[in-house]
């Protein structure tokens, strides 16, 4: 896993001089963002997108750094996620193996 140093987000509000409340979000999301791996980095933005809405992977991608489709495929990963895990929490494990003790 590659560890990149923490991406600047180049938006108006982290452009300014004076630190404000979106910079340093901002600022903290690149820092989490980096500390994560390809797979991670997705579905965090990802994430951070859907709470967005309309526009989301746009404005993350500028954030981040990450490309829309990243962003996109994160959203959709996401969703997918959810769903089979769920069937994954139902079976739980390995099918069963039947012991059959040896007696002689
Ligand atoms: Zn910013």
């Amino acid at each position: 896993m590659q560890k990149r140093p923490a991406y600047r987000c180049p938006c108006s509000e982290c452009r300014r001089r004076k630190t404000n409340p979106t910079k340093d979000l901002h600022q903290q999301m690149n820092f989490l963002v980096s500390t994560l791996d390809e797979r991670q980095q997705r579905l965090y933005v990802g994430l951070e997108s859907q709470k967005l809405g309309h526009g989301g992977d746009r404005q993350l991608a500028l954030i981040t750094g990450l490309s829309v489709d990243t962003i996109a495929k994160g959203r959709q990963e996401l969703e997918h996620a959810d769903a089979s895990d769920r069937i994954r929490a139902v079976g739980g494990g390995q099918p069963r193996v039947e012991k059959k003790t040896r007696r002689s």
